[in-house]
């Protein structure tokens, strides 16, 4: 590498969030190199101007290899080996975030630990070892009581919902063996009115700014639709900031890049978080076609140490849709058609084949100058994507 060389930016995982970054790399005068198992024939793969490398992302020999070359490693998935970063780290590699946040925010346990001593709101939770410790969570939580595994969960797959007392022993088993197993923690259950979240982004000069409060809506888990700004009181909106900023902000040094912050507004109007992801996230997406510079930009320029750009909207209201497969690729683009045709919207696809039954394939952003006006087109996406009642 020499002076006058764009940076190389490392990416493990080839998905679409890596993907989405890589598009918006050769503006910011920076190169993508990934790690996947499909190598090239990933999402990312295809724009990775500073070629891929083919193999796992745990592998310790991969993630060297895939060093060589770049200034920066970062990530697009959590559920990657914090001590193979480590490596990394005492290598010389510059690795944001670091291994210390994936350390944190990998395991939601020690996430929940960590938040809890830093003075962030949370709802409860208890570290469940065993099934005895579960019991005795439902006796202080009372029920229902929400399980989680500990590590490797996404879209609601290492939760399960405890409603009476003769369901312990089988959900235990089978979160306990399905994380294989990281173990098993619980929450006491949040009535929660909204799902909201916030992008926070960290630089590597500290300098910390959020992107407005969304509201998330999720079906079964899996975040459906998105709404910038949330729905919900200027207040609520402020609160959901502020304890966004204060989670990141906690997490130290080592913490730079993106953030999505999940977070309950619950029926009193308190606002506890639910979850940090360190990496671009799905409620973010909005921000390409709503902000003056999206998620994905801002990730880069973070873990490339440039100034942090402009996070506030610049159109009144925003949705982003997410298209997930229907089994059979000309059904699920059909969506896509409808979009193309649509003022103000834009499609965004991930390049993934076959359009599996819930697979993320897409998603459409739709803006316009106020939230009422943007009724009539979200409606007729939310028709088309099967969700009629949002
Ligand atoms: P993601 O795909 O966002 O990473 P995940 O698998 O890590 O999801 P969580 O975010 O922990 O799962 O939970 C998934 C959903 O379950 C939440 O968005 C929320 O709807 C519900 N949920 C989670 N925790 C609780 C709780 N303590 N009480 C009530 N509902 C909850
Ligand atoms: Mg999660
Ligand atoms: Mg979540």
């Amino acid at each position: 590498m020499n002076a006058t060389s764009p940076p190389v930016i490392g990416i493990i995982g080839g998905g679409q969030l890596g993907r989405m970054m890589a598009l918006e790399a050769p503006r910011l005068s920076l190169k993508i190199r990934c790690l996947d198992a499909n190598g090239a024939d990933s999402p990312c793969g295809r724009y990775s101007e500073a070629g891929c490398v083919e193999g796992g992302l745990k592998d310790e020999a991969k993630l060297l290899e895939l060093a060589k070359g770049c200034n920066v490693i970062t990530m697009e998935i959590e559920h990657v080996s914090v001590p193979a970063l480590a490596t990394l780290e005492s290598q010389g590699v510059t690795v944001r975030p670091s291994s210390n946040t994936i350390r944190i925010i990998q395991d939601k346990y020690v996430q929940k630990d960590h938040f809890a001593r830093n003075g962030v709101a949370l709802g409860r939770y208890m570290d469940c070892p065993g099934k005895e410790e579960v019991r005795k969570a439902i006796g202080l939580f009372g029920l229902p009581l929400m399980l989680k595994s500990r590590k490797e969960g996404y879209d609601g797959r290492g939760n399960a919902v405890v409603r009476t007392l003769s369901d312990v022993d089988s959900k235990f088993d089978e979160l306990y063996n399905a994380g294989k197993s990281g173990g098993v923690y619980c929450e006491g259950w949040v009535d929660f009115v909204d799902e909201l979240a916030v992008m926070v982004v960290k630089g590597a000069n500290g300098d910390v700014k959020s992107y407005p409060t969304v509201t998330a809506i999720q079906r079964d888990s899996v975040c459906r639709v998105v709404v910038a700004p949330a729905r919900c009181s200027r207040e609520a909106r402020l609160k959901a900031e502020e304890v966004a900023r204060k989670a990141i902000s906690s997490l130290g040094d080592g913490a730079v890049g993106i953030f999505g912050v999940e977070l309950f507004l619950t029926r009193e109007g308190d606002v506890l978080l639910n979850e940090v992801a360190p990496r671009p996230h799905n409620t973010g997406h909005y921000t390409q076609d709503a902000c003056a510079v999206s998620q994905f930009e801002n990730h880069l320029r973070a873990v490339a140490g440039m100034e942090l750009g402009d996070t506030s909207m610049c159109v009144g209201a925003a949705a982003m849709v997410n298209v997930l497969g229907c089994g059979e690729m000309r059904e699920t683009l059909k969506v896509n058609d409808l979009a193309l045709g649509m003022e103000r919207a834009t499609v965004h696809w991930y390049g993934k084949s076959p359009a599996k039954k819930g697979r993320k394939m897409g998603h459409v952003n739709v803006t316009a100058d106020s939230e009422s006006e943007l009724q009539t087109n979200l409606k007729i996406l939310l028709d088309a994507v099967g969700l009629p009642e949002e």
